[in-house]
């Protein structure tokens, strides 16, 4: 399935993972907001760490520019220690990153812990940036196609309301190492996506959701990327902490 995506609005989201005292993480957004803080033809959001993420929120107040956490808890409260609920994001943060590759890979995340944090989220009233992708080794192996349908599936399924749901394909091989799948390998992990999110939640569904392209995006391919009529947007990790290059890729996504 590939759609002409006319209809859906590009987000281009910036994950800083740990990186930003609350002070840069300030400093930064104080230099983001007059380079992409009238750009409204594109949805903006800064995904600081959980420290900053209070001092960017009410930084950004006011702003068009939205604020997104890293990640979730999916249990309401309790003894789990260092966790985060989705109630307490809540008022806080419009979006919240999950099931990121470093969630999966570096911390253990299974399919059924993310298919848990997107359930909570969204009980929440917070909009999931879900990420899919495959390794190296599953693409090596010809499996990227399972792995994308077999994730998508599995935090989805049997969802009634999606609410402004993103998703974010990024191949884990092309995070944060400077190798962005190429534009067409892009586009049709974003399709592949599409394609299951049709079977499993319907047409409209699969029509109106953003999909986003993760994986190494810089201002110098944010355009091809981001010309891909499967591809809604970019999860923008080392580039975001750079003001300059965070908004040339937004700018890219509002002329693409
Ligand atoms: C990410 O963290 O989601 C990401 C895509 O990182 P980078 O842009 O640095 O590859």
């Amino acid at each position: 399935m590939s759609d002409s995506g006319a209809q859906r609005r590009p987000i281009v989201a910036g994950n800083w993972k740990m990186n930003t005292t609350i002070d840069e993480g300030l400093a930064l957004v104080d230099a983001l907001l007059p380079l992409i803080g009238s750009e409204s033809a594109v949805d903006r959001v800064v995904c600081p760490p959980f420290i900053s993420v209070q001092a960017i929120s009410e930084r950004l107040k006011g702003s068009e520019i939205g604020v997104g956490a890293q990640n979730l808890y999916f249990e309401a409260k309790g003894a789990f220690t260092g966790e985060t609920s989705a109630a307490m994001l809540a008022g806080l943060v419009t979006y919240v990153i999950v099931g990121h590759s470093e969630r999966r890979h570096v911390f253990g995340e299974s399919d059924v812990v993310v298919k848990k944090k997107v359930w909570a989220a969204l009980g929440a009233g917070l909009t999931p940036i879900l990420c899919v992708g495959e390794t190296l080794a599953e693409r090596d192996a010809g499996e990227t196609e399972m792995v994308l349908r077999r994730q998508v599936r599995s935090a989805l399924e049997g969802l009634t309301d999606t609410a402004g749901l993103v998703i974010a394909y990024e191949p884990v091989w092309a995070i944060g190492t400077g190798r962005a799948a190429t534009s067409a390998d892009a586009n049709a992990g974003n399709a592949i996506v599409r394609d299951e999110l049709a079977q499993v939640l319907g047409q409209d569904v699969a029509a109106a959701t953003r999909i986003q392209y993760g994986g190494s995006v810089t201002p110098a391919n944010a355009v091809e990327l981001l010309g891909q009529p499967d591809i809604d947007g970019a999860l923008v990790g080392g580039a975001s902490l750079v003001a300059d290059s965070f908004a040339a890729i937004v700018k890219a996504a509002a002329t693409a």
